[in-house]
């Protein structure tokens, strides 16, 4: 097995890829680079501690030529239009291809009685077009994807391995400074291209449905360089986690869940808004509601939804709803809004490729516009597949391999005291990023008064 505990392994100097994350972004990246280069996989903590692993809802899929405009319209009314219609477009051309892959490499979506893929519905889409494997979409596409990334030979996955940051120079990136979490090594890594496959923000907020290491280093280290990052203030809260007094992380109850009946009700259990609006839009009642009634959370009730369909869509949400001593089947849940999404991001274009060259930037960490001001729901999973994949043909398409001298004198430029204590540097990051998230939210208010 090529995913050996870190401790064992001392990795090579130069690699021809490095991808930072071995979520759907970064493992889909990997599986799509020409099959003869030599490409390194890290993640911050074991494999199955991405967001990815979490996705409950599902992933969109252009059903049928005749629903583009609508999708198209769907994701730029829920991104007020501040999308990039190009990405859009990219995108939702792009969904059945995606799909199709998921389905040569195994994932088993939820069919019809015929056979064909049934699609479920969550808010702000006009019509069912997202597939779905019970509410654990996401860990059925993950697991899949990493059994094919293990069975290649020329990709090796090493987990608790931490990028601190690049090694670059005013023209281009050459690899990546990480630290192995089990034997404090410190590498410095060569590699002809770099991809920044590093998730969302999630951990430097106190209530996020994120897994916490999940703290946006890559974004911080990108603003240290002067590397483009746009939107930085562009953070979506989903309306539905379930509420707790336990510190952690939130566990979110899926948009298709509304999306199939499920209502929202205020303190005397009655309805109070449209639950398929938007997440913002339905975030934003939720808590007019909340300070309207003094309370901490409002109710959802699944009861609308058939029983039997409640428990062959949502199996996880019932137990963990019963964990927590919630039986939905019988009662409402009390749930709020927790950060849940990061549309802002490092800038990339349509090839994945950031303002700085030979440095690739895919998933949640990038902002390529697909998202807009408030993301779709279920389109980020696929934007995080569709654009990986790209990068990586882009990167096999105009392969050119770093001059080593230049790599070096890039290497020997580094102030290596600056990663004598990571979780030091780790905290800065994050600090640096809230800040940065602050005066981006000062300017738009100043802006706007
Ligand atoms: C609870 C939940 C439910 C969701 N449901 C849906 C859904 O139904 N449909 C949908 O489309 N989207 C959904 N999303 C969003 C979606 O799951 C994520 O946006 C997507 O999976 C991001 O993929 P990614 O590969 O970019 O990042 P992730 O899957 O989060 O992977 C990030 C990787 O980067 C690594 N990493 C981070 N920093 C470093 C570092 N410094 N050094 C080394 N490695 C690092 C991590 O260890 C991890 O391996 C959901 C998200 C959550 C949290």
């Amino acid at each position: 097995m090529k995913e050996a505990l870190s401790s064992m392994i001392k990795l090579d100097k130069k690699y021809d890829v490095i991808i930072v994350g071995a979520g759907v972004a970064g493992l889909n990246c990997a599986l799509n680079l020409p099959p003869e280069k030599k490409v390194l996989v890290i993640c911050k903590d074991t494999p199955d501690k991405s967001d990815s692993y979490l996705a409950q809802g599902g992933i969109c899929r252009l059903p049928a030529d005749s629903d583009y405009d609508s999708y198209f319209n769907d994701t730029m009314r829920a991104g007020h239009y501040e999308n990039n219609p190009a990405s859009v477009d990219a995108m939702i051309r792009g969904s059945q291809e995606i799909i199709d892959d998921l389905i040569a490499l195994g994932v088993d979506f939820a069919r019809n009685a015929d056979g064909s893929l049934a699609y479920t519905k969550e808010g702000g889409h006009s019509r069912p077009r997202i597939c779905f494997h019970e509410d654990t979409t996401g860990r059925e596409i993950t697991t899949h994807l990493m059994s094919a990334a293990r069975a290649h030979s020329n990709i090796f996955i090493v987990p608790c391995v931490t990028m601190l940051d690049i090694i670059c120079d005013g023209s281009r990136c050459y690899g990546i400074v990480a630290k192995d979490g089990k034997n404090g090594r410190l590498y410095r890594l060569y590699a002809d291209y770099t991809v920044l496959a590093s998730g969302g923000i999630g951990g430097i907020f106190e209530n996020s449905t994120n897994f916490r290491v999940l703290t946006g280093d890559a974004v911080a280290v990108c603003l240290q360089h002067g590397i483009a990052v746009d939107h930085i203030n562009y953070i979506q809260i989903h309306p539905t986690t379930l509420y707790s007094k336990k510190k952690g992380r939130r566990f979110l109850i899926s948009e298709s869940v509304r999306g199939e009946g499920a209502v929202l009700l205020d303190k005397h259990f009655k309805r109070f808004t449209d639950e398929l609006k938007p997440r913002d839009i339905v975030t934003a009642a939720i808590r007019e509601q909340m300070a309207k009634d003094g309370t901490d959370h409002v109710w959802l009730d699944m009861r609308p939804i058939p029983g039997d369909e409640i428990l062959s869509h949502f199996p996880d949400i019932v137990r963990h709803c019963l964990n927590e001593g919630y039986d939905v089947l019988r009662e409402c849940i009390p749930v709020v809004p927790a950060q849940h999404y990061f549309m802002g991001g490092i800038r990339s274009d349509v090839r994945g490729a950031t303002t700085m060259p030979g440095l690739y930037a895919v998933g949640e960490t990038c902002c390529n516009g697909v998202h807009g001001k408030n993301r779709l729901a279920s389109n980020s999973l696929l934007e995080s597949l569709l654009f990986a994949k790209r990068a990586a043909q882009d990167i096999g398409a105009g392969y050119t391999p770093i001059d080593i001298a230049a790599a070096a004198a890039a290497e020997g430029a580094l102030d290596l005291s600056k990663y004598s204590n990571p979780s030091r540097l780790l905290k800065e990051y994050k600090q640096m990023l809230r800040a940065a998230i602050d005066a981006e939210n000062s300017r738009t208010l100043k802006e706007n008064a």
